[in-house]
C-alpha cells in the first residue's frame, strides 16, 4: 500500500479523521473511545454556528473539518457557516512562527502556550505545512507534538489539512484561524515551516511574525539570506540554555546589528532579536511581552488594523485569482487547444505572449 493520502476529506470519514486527531492531539478530551465510530447525524448550519459560539470542541472540530473538505457539496455550507461567524471574528492576537524543522517550535509553543493559559488565556495553534502537498507525508502534522498543551482544555491544537496545494492549505487555515476566533480563542499560534512561500503565506494572516532561528548552523545569518527575517516582528535565538547560552548572546547581537540597517516590515516597529529557550522557559514570558507592547504600539498608531483591512482585500484578491486560473483551465475550449498550443511553444515555433493572447481570446470570444 503506497503511503497516499486521501485528497480530499469526505464529511463522516472526516469527523471520523477529526476525532482521531483530538483522541491523538488532544489526549483524554475525546468523546468517544477510539474503536466506536459514532454515527452523527449531520449539522444544520445553525448547529454550526452555535456549536462554535459555544465552543463545543466536537462541532469546533466539525466545521473545521467541513472548511477543509474539497468536496464541493461542502463548500457552500462552509461559507454560510464562515459568513455567520464572521461578525465574531477579530478579536484574538494572531502570531505567525517560523523556523526551521528541528528549531524547537514545538517546544517553544509549549511553552508559551503553557505561559499563556496560565495568565487565563485561551489558545489555539494551527499549522500550515507545505511539505504535505508535494510529498504527502507532513514535517508539522504527523507525530504527536506539544503533549502538555494538549492535555489543557484552554489549548486547541489542529494539524496542517492532510493535502493539497500550499495556497489551499492556506485558505483553510485563514478560514480555521476565524473560526477559532469566533470559538473566542484569545492567541492563535500559526505555525509553519518552509522555504519562503509558506512563511509569505503565514505573514499575510497574522498580525506579529516571530523567527526562531539557532545557533551552530554555521553561518550565523542564513535568516537574512532566506529573506525570512525581512518579515519579521521578532526574532528569537531559541536554545540559549547551558553551553550554547554565550554563542546564542553573540548571535543575538549580531542580529540586532544587521537589523539596524533592514527596513522593518511593520511601520513605526523595530524588529529586535531576542534568546530564550523552549526547553527552560527563560525568556518566554519575555517573548511574549514584545508581542504584547508590539499590539499596543501598532493598535494606537492604527497600523494594526490597517495591516487587517489590507489582508483581507490582498485575500479577495488571491481567491480570485485563483478562481480565474481553475475557472481557465477547466474550460474545456482551453482544455481542447491547450495541447497544440503549449507544443508550439515548447518546440519554440510560438511566442509565449501571442499564445497566450490567443489563449486568452478563446475564453473571451465564448
Ligand atoms: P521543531 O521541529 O522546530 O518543532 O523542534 P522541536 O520542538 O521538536 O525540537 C527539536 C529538538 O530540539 C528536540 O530534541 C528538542 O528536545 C530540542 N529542543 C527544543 N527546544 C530546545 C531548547 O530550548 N533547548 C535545547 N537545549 N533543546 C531544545
Amino acid at each position: 500500500m503506497p503511503d497516499k493520502k486521501p485528497e480530499w476529506v469526505p464529511l463522516d470519514g472526516g469527523d471520523e479523521f477529526a476525532s482521531r486527531v483530538m483522541r491523538g492531539v488532544m489526549g483524554g478530551q475525546s468523546a468517544a473511545p477510539a474503536h466506536i465510530t459514532p454515527k452523527r447525524r449531520q449539522l444544520s448550519v445553525d448547529d454550526y454556528v452555535e456549536g462554535v459560539l459555544n465552543r463545543d470542541r466536537a462541532i469546533l472540530a466539525r466545521a473545521i473539518t467541513l472548511i477543509e473538505s474539497n468536496a464541493p457539496a461542502h463548500f457552500d455550507v462552509a461559507q454560510e457557516v464562515l459568513k455567520r461567524l464572521l461578525p465574531h471574528t477579530g478579536n484574538a492576537i494572531r502570531v505567525g512562527i517560523t523556523g526551521v524543522p528541528g528549531a524547537g517550535k514545538s517546544t517553544l509553543i509549549e511553552s508559551l502556550g503553557m505561559h499563556l493559559i496560565n495568565q487565563g488565556k485561551q489558545i489555539a495553534v494551527l499549522a500550515v505545512d507545505p511539505s504535505s502537498s508535494v510529498t504527502h507525508g507532513s514535517i508539522l502534522g504527523d507525530k504527536t507534538r506539544m503533549e502538555h498543551l494538549s492535555r489543557e482544555s484552554d489549548a486547541f491544537i489542529r494539524p496542517s489539512p492532510t493535502s493539497g496545494m500550499l495556497g489551499g492549505v492556506a485558505r483553510k487555515t485563514r478560514e480555521t484561524m476565524l473560526i477559532c476566533e469566533a470559538a473566542g480563542f484569545d492567541v492563535i499560534l500559526i505555525e509553519t515551516v518552509g522555504t519562503g512561500q509558506s512563511e509569505i503565506r503565514v505573514r499575510s494572516m497574522v498580525d506579529f511574525f516571530l523567527l526562531v532561528l539557532i545557533t551552530g548552523a554555521g553561518d550565523e545569518l542564513q535568516g537574512i539570506k532566506k529573506g525570512v527575517v525581512e518579515i519579521s516582528d521578532a526574532i528569537l535565538i531559541n536554545k540559549a540554555d547551558g553551553d550554547n547560552k554565550i554563542r546564542a548572546n553573540a548571535a543575538r547581537a549580531e542580529y540586532n546589528r544587521a537589523l539596524h540597517y533592514l527596513t522593518s516590515i511593520t511601520e513605526g516597529w523595530q524588529t529586535h532579536a531576542y534568546t530564550g529557550s523552549g526547553l527552560t522557559g527563560e525568556g518566554i514570558p519575555e517573548i511574549w511581552q514584545v508581542v504584547e507592547s508590539f499590539q499596543q504600539n501598532t493598535q494606537q498608531s492604527g497600523v494594526f488594523a490597517a495591516r487587517r483591512q489590507q489582508q483581507n482585500r490582498e485575500w479577495l484578491h488571491t481567491l480570485v485569482e485563483e478562481q480565474l486560473r481553475a475557472f481557465f483551465f477547466n474550460h474545456p475550449a482551453v482544455k481542447n487547444v491547450l495541447p497544440e498550443i503549449e507544443a508550439a511553444v515548447m518546440n519554440g515555433t510560438l511566442p509565449a505572449t501571442s499564445a497566450a493572447r490567443d489563449l486568452l481570446r478563446v475564453v473571451q470570444d465564448e
